[in-house]
């Protein structure tokens, strides 16, 4: 048998459109997903982080004081984990600022004053993005390596939280060839409606981005999966095949937290478990966001750089919930204020969905390139119940994707057993929430886990330094 032989039969696969444990919270999408995308007037300022992705920061080309156009660089990447970032729209370069985004790290970032003169950007831009199939499928005979180039200097990140850089992801190593392209639709956190909304207004951008990355890929099977709780996704989805010489197909696959974690998304539609500590790529499949296979269709049909995205503005503690479409780098603050505001009854507001998004400490904070949603919850939907002892019930257990052991690591965690919890494989946690959603004794996992991570970071760090 060939060494390749492995990897042809997962492009043989069929997933079951399952995974095992997860859970089933309140989808909560109502609040937002009959709204259509609208264009978020052109702010006066943005601040754009210079470090909004995976990687090392980008580093700044421009002066303050300087003017900038549409889309042009502003800063460039380092290294080979890097992306750069671009203007939104004509503006005037301000001082490099520090701000603090939704995780708590303070980072730098650069202002960018709009010129009053200057045409706002956006509607254009989502015009563009809604083009039909006949407009986007003049770009599907591009040559593999110019769209690659367009991606990277494009500034495309993943869109669905990670960020890391696209043109990274698209180039695998040699020895780890990709045959499927796997492109996520899940969108699985409770009230986001971001991607729903685009798969619905933007579905040729979608299917196009998915084949140029197919392309750069060499993968010959492309897959959308997308929750059955989004019908008139699915079906936009469906409504044009680009011509495409390989198997694509768009697969609807039952509502279920955390479906859109890659490893779950894998296991539902290929039946492939990747090993801890492994990635996709060592399954042969490579997967993107619905909203990056948009965004890479708009820099090469359009040569657009990555300048405005989709975000959700929702909850019950907004006053009117919307689809908008944002520069990025613009305040939450004003996509609040465009949505008329937070209810008296507001509890906390967060950067992404409840389960794993952040509470944002001020409603400043800019919208970032992985940023797709501000959701509001009432106070009542925040409060905690009080913690008591452990009971050993398991339910935890029973509702960790991962196969981990949360209340061993919580436990670890809360003792410093640093050895136990690495041994438990604290690190391959990601963060989902479902162990603390299930806890009846309310104890603070997830918060336990990425303070554990941090630690066990840290001391990778210090023993790496020594
Ligand atoms: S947060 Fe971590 S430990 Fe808890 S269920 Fe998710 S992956 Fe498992
Ligand atoms: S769900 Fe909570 S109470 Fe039950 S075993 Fe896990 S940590 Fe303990």
């Amino acid at each position: 048998m060939s060494a390749a032989a492995p990897l042809r039969q997962s492009i043989r696969a069929e997933g079951t459109g399952w995974f095992p444990r997860g859970i089933h919270p309140p989808e909560e999408k109502l609040h937002s997903r009959y709204r259509p995308v609208m264009s978020l007037p052109a702010p006066a300022e943005v601040r754009l982080p210079l470090s909004q992705h995976a990687g090392a920061p980008a580093s700044l080309i421009v002066k303050s004081g300087e003017e900038v156009a549409q889309g042009q660089c502003i800063a460039e990447a380092v290294g080979m984990v890097s992306a750069p970032l671009h203007a939104p729209f004509d503006a005037k370069v301000g001082r490099p600022v520090k701000i603090t985004l939704p995780n708590g790290r303070r980072v730098d970032a650069i202002s960018l004053t709009r010129k009053p003169e200057g045409a706002d950007p956006g509607p254009r831009l989502w015009q563009e993005l809604c083009s039909d199939a006949k407009s986007f499928a003049t770009c599907l005979e591009m040559p593999a390596d110019i769209i690659l180039d367009m991606i990277r200097s494009a500034g495309l990140v993943g869109m669905g939280g990670a960020a890391f850089p696209t043109a990274v992801k698209l180039s695998p190593p040699k020895d780890k060839p990709i045959q499927c392209l796997l492109v996520n639709g899940c969108e699985c956190e409770p009230y986001l409606t971001a991607d729903d909304r685009l798969m619905r207004e933007a579905p040729a951008a979608v299917l196009a981005g998915a084949v140029l990355a197919a392309k750069v890929l060499n993968a010959g099977r492309i897959d959308i999966g997308v929750e059955d709780n989004k019908p008139e996704a699915i079906k936009a989805l469906r409504s044009w095949r680009p011509d495409w010489p390989g198997r694509m197909r768009v697969r609807g696959l039952p509502a279920k937290y955390p479906m859109g974690g890659e490893k779950q998304l894998i296991r539902a539609v290929y039946d492939k478990v990747i090993p801890t500590g492994g990635l996709p790529m060592h399954v042969g499949v490579a997967v993107i966001n619905v909203s990056t296979a948009a965004a890479i269709a708009h820099a090469v049909r359009f040569r657009r750089p990555l300048t405005h995205r989709v975000v959700s503005v929702t909850g019950p503690g907004v006053t009117q919930p919307n689809n908008l479409w944002v520069p990025i780098g613009t305040g939450s603050d004003q996509l609040i204020e465009f949505c008329k505001g937070l209810t008296p009854s507001v509890g906390r507001v967060l950067s992404g969905g409840p389960m794993m998004g952040m509470a944002l400490s001020e409603l400043t904070v800019p919208v970032t390139k992985g940023s797709g949603g501000i959701v509001a919850l009432r106070a009542e939907e925040t409060k905690r119940p009080e913690e008591t002892a452990c009971v050993r019930c398991g339910r935890c257990v029973d509702a960790c994707p991962l196969h981990l052991t949360p209340a061993r690591l919580g436990q670890a965690v809360r003792h410093r057993r640093w050895d136990l919890a690495a041994r438990e494989n604290l690190m391959a946690c990601m963060e989902c929430g479902c162990c603390a959603y299930q806890c009846p004794a309310g104890i603070p996992l997830v918060q336990l886990m990425r303070t554990g991570k941090t630690e066990l970071r840290k001391r990778v760090t210090r023993a790496g330094a020594a």
